[in-house]
C-alpha cells in the first residue's frame, strides 16, 4: 500500500510549505495542481491560455482538465508509493474521481490533514507571498519578511509574486475554498480521514502535527 496524502486547508494556510517538508522527510512526490497549471504558462496553446486566464481570476479550472491532469500525473513512475496532493481535490466531483482513480489502483487515501486557518489571516498570508524568482524561497511580506525589503536573502535577487496573489483573485480563491472545497471536509470526516490541524503555529508545530496525524493512521 501506497501513502496517500490529501492536504487541505485555505490558501495561505501553509499547504505549499507543509508538503515540502513531507516532501523531503518521507520522499514522496508534491503534486500541486496550481504548480502544474502555473507550469502550463510557458506553452503558447488555446487551451494554456484559457487556463492561465481563470488562474489569473482566481476561478477553477474545469473538472475534466483538472483530473486527466492528475490521473496523468499519478501514473508516472515516481508515485508509484504514493504522493503528498495539495490543491486536489478542490470539490466533490474532483473528490470522487480520486476515490475510483485509487481504487482502480488497489489503494485508498491514507489521510486528510486539514489546516484550519482564519480567513483575515489566510488573506495576509497569501496576499503577503513573495518568492525568490527560482521559487526555491518562500517569504512573507507580514510574517516573514527578507533581509533586505524586496530581495532574496541568499541571491539578493528582486523577489517575485504570483500572478494570482493579488487581493481580488485571493479574496475570490478563498470564497471558492469555504463553498467548494470546504465541504468536502465532511465527506472525508465520514470515511474518517480527515486530522485538523492548527495552521496558526510555527511551521515546525504544524509538521509536527501533521506526523502525528500521518502516523496514528498508519498505525490504525
Ligand atoms: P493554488 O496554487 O492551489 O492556489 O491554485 C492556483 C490556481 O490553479 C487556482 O486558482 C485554479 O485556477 C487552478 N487550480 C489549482 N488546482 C485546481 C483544482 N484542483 N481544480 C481546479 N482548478 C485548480
Amino acid at each position: 500500500m501506497g501513502i496517500y496524502i490529501v492536504l487541505m486547508g485555505v490558501q495561505g494556510a501553509g499547504k505549499g510549505t507543509q508538503a515540502a517538508i513531507l516532501k523531503e522527510k518521507l520522499g514522496l512526490p508534491h503534486v500541486s495542481t496550481g504548480d502544474l497549471f502555473r507550469a502550463m504558462n510557458t506553452l503558447d496553446t488555446p487551451l494554456a491560455k484559457r487556463v492561465q486566464d481563470l488562474m489569473e481570476a482566481g476561478e477553477l479550472i474545469p473538472d475534466d482538465v483538472t483530473n486527466e491532469m492528475v490521473e496523468d500525473r499519478l501514473s508516472q513512475d515516481d508515485a508509484r508509493r504514493g504522493v503528498i496532493l495539495d490543491g486536489y481535490p478542490r470539490n466533490p466531483g474532483q473528490a470522487q474521481f480520486l476515490d475510483n482513480l485509487l481504487a482502480k489502483k488497489g489503494e485508498s487515501l491514507t489521510v486528510v490533514p486539514v489546516l484550519e486557518l482564519d480567513r483575515e489571516t489566510a488573506i495576509k498570508r497569501a496576499e503577503g507571498r513573495r518568492y525568490s524568482p527560482d521559487k526555491q524561497r518562500v517569504y512573507n511580506i507580514y510574517f516573514n519578511p527578507p533581509k533586505v525589503a524586496g530581495k532574496d536573502d541568499v541571491t539578493g535577487e528582486e523577489l517575485v509574486q504570483r500572478d494570482d496573489d493579488h487581493r481580488e483573485a485571493v479574496e475570490r480563491r478563498i470564497d471558492l475554498y469555504y463553498e467548494q472545497t470546504a465541504p468536502l471536509i465532511e465527506y472525508y470526516e465520514n470515511a474518517g480521514l480527515v486530522a485538523r490541524i492548527d495552521a496558526d503555529q510555527a511551521i515546525s508545530e504544524v509538521a509536527v502535527d501533521v506526523f502525528a496525524a500521518i502516523a496514528r493512521r498508519l498505525m490504525d
